[in-house]
């Protein structure tokens, strides 16, 4: 099954799906609110509940998390698990009734490790739950299965034909561990030994259930080949524990690795788990922010501007300071050639970006020029921050526009001084205009006497001079 992709953000695994807008979303575009998260997240389009996906589109393929398979039977009641089997192998009696309650208990466990791992628990269950009543049942189900496909294969040995006995063997190879797999998730016999629903296990992981079937088949091997090494230097009464404890790992390493196999293809087999700790919420304030954000692009992306413009309108009025709303409803005026709008908005929005971010100011000051060529913005502060802006972005000419005759424009301005040092290192190291620069400083040492800048007016005034002997 190939992946669901986010419609807005085809980088992003889709999460969620609208059924009536036909819409696939990604978390990228479908924000929780972590002070409300019972409440289910609607469609940024059409506002009906949305479908969960779970992580079936986002969960990592097995066969990238072979460590962790690993790593789960070491966990301390999986080890816990294997270590019961080592001693009972080690101490029990030979009693059919013992022997069946233990492999009863085994079965349960195995089980329960393919159960939990299906739905993304990361945990081992705990040994105590291997106690529970139906261990037994499930262990006779289980044996049936195995003693149904053993008799498959006594069946295909009396033909005399290796072809046939070959082909039965694979067969049955490959269909246990789907058929395990139902037996674990359903816990019915039937289902177990449904071609239906053992087809429908096999069907939702393609071929890629073959790489499954190699890994379990390695797997499977692996206690034996590992007893088989340490029996040349080691007694039959240490060999015999570590086999069984062997077993009992290498089970569980198995058990969690088809359990995690459904897990990773549940959408193909009908259901919808999220990943441990997957789905993180946000702050009211912060979710409303970025579900703003989100449904403004999703809406722009469909073509529908005027709802994009509505959605970012509405969260203005509720957060009329959020530089990043702010600059988005900038954007999207701008780009959509609004020229009014934008004008009006830049009134509230230029002052915000120039005290919090004076380079978005900037972009916003070139914008406007293009709507309006003598654009000035109302406040001579920001006219001071946007032109510094601007400098730093060796947009020269655009800077010392804001700065023109700024004492005529705004007679009360108490940093006069300040704004025209800064027109002037403009003119002189910004176009090489020594001139005006002279001007301006003569003009603060003139109208500001005690100004405490007179220590920079007089190394820019150092400066000029030299430029101005290297010039001649
Ligand atoms: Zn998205
Ligand atoms: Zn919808």
């Amino acid at each position: 099954m190939d992946k669901t992709l986010c419609q807005y953000h085809p980088a992003q695994p889709a999460t969620w799906h609208c059924v009536p807008c036909q819409r696939h979303f990604g978390d990228c575009c479908i924000p929780l609110n972590a002070d409300a998260p019972d409440d289910s997240p609607v469609c940024p389009l059409c506002r009906r509940e949305l479908t969960f996906l779970g992580a079936a589109n986002t969960a990592q393929p097995f066969w990238e998390r072979l460590p962790q398979f690993f790593a789960y039977g070491l966990q301390a009641s999986s080890l816990a698990f294997s270590a019961l089997l080592a001693l009972a192998g080690l101490f029990m009696p030979r009693s059919l009734i013992l022997w069946s309650i233990l492999l009863s208990v085994a079965t349960k466990y195995f089980h329960s490790v393919i159960e939990s791992s299906s739905e993304g628990v990361r945990e081992a269950p705990s040994l105590m739950s291997a106690f529970g009543g139906d261990g037994f049942s499930l262990f006779i189900k289980q044996v049936l299965v195995f003693a149904i496909a053993l008799g498959a294969l006594w069946l295909a040995a009396d033909f005399n034909s290796e072809t046939i006995f070959w082909v039965v063997n694979i067969a049955i190879v490959l269909l246990l561990p789907a058929s395990i797999i139902r037996l674990a998730l359903s816990k019915e016999l039937g289902a177990a030994l449904s071609p239906d629903q053992v087809g429908e296990v096999i069907k939702a992981m393609g071929w890629r259930y073959l790489i499954l079937c190699a890994f379990l088949f390695i797997l499977w091997q692996s206690p034996s080949y590992v007893a088989w090494m340490l029996s040349g230097g080691l007694p039959r009464v240490v060999l015999m524990p570590i086999a069984t404890f062997l077993f009992g790992y290498f089970g569980v390493v198995m058990c969690s690795m088809m359990g995690y196999a459904v897990f990773q293809y549940q959408g193909a087999l009908g259901f919808a788990i999220a990943e441990e700790g997957a789905q993180q919420g946000v702050p009211e304030n912060e979710w409303r922010r970025r579900r703003a954000l989100a449904e403004a692009e999703i809406r722009l992306k469909e073509g529908q501007s005027d709802g994009a413009l509505e959605t970012l309108a509405n969260a203005l009025q509720r957060d009329p300071e959020d530089l990043r709303l702010n600059e988005r409803h900038h954007q999207l005026l701008f780009g959509l050639g609004a020229y009014e709008r934008c004008l009006r908005h830049l009134d509230h929005y230029l002052p915000l970006a120039a005290r919090q971010n004076p380079a978005l100011a900037a972009t916003a000051l070139l914008n406007a020029r293009q709507f309006k060529a003598d654009f000035q913005p109302a406040d001579a502060l920001v006219c001071e921050q946007v032109a510094g802006a601007l400098l730093d972005r060796h947009k020269v000419r655009e800077a010392l526009s804001l700065l023109r005759n700024l004492h005529q424009r705004f007679p009360d301005y108490p940093h006069i001084p300040r704004a025209y040092l800064l027109a002037a290192r403009g003119f002189a190291e910004g176009l090489g205009q020594l001139e005006p620069a002279q001007k301006l400083l003569t003009y603060i040492r003139a109208r500001y006497p005690a100004s405490p800048l007179l220590d920079q007016v007089s190394a820019l005034e150092g400066t000029i001079a030299k430029l101005g002997n290297a010039g001649r």
